[in-house]
């Protein structure tokens, strides 16, 4: 794991026990699922970007 800034100490990654399934909650109070840790960091760090979406 290569990607680790002072950014990401507000960002959490969760394990769905059970599956494969890993939950990304950023400090803004989004949330991402997705199998694949990359993505979840990628959706994480794009923090302006997915602040848009509205539930
Ligand atoms: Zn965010």
């Amino acid at each position: 794991m290569s990607v680790v800034t002072s950014t990401t100490t507000r960002l959490r990654v969760i394990w769905e026990p059970g599956s494969d399934v890993l939950v990304g909650i950023c400090h803004c109070g989004a949330e991402h699922r997705a199998e694949d840790p990359v993505g979840i960091w990628q959706w994480l760090l794009s923090h302006p970007d997915h602040e848009a979406e509205q539930r």
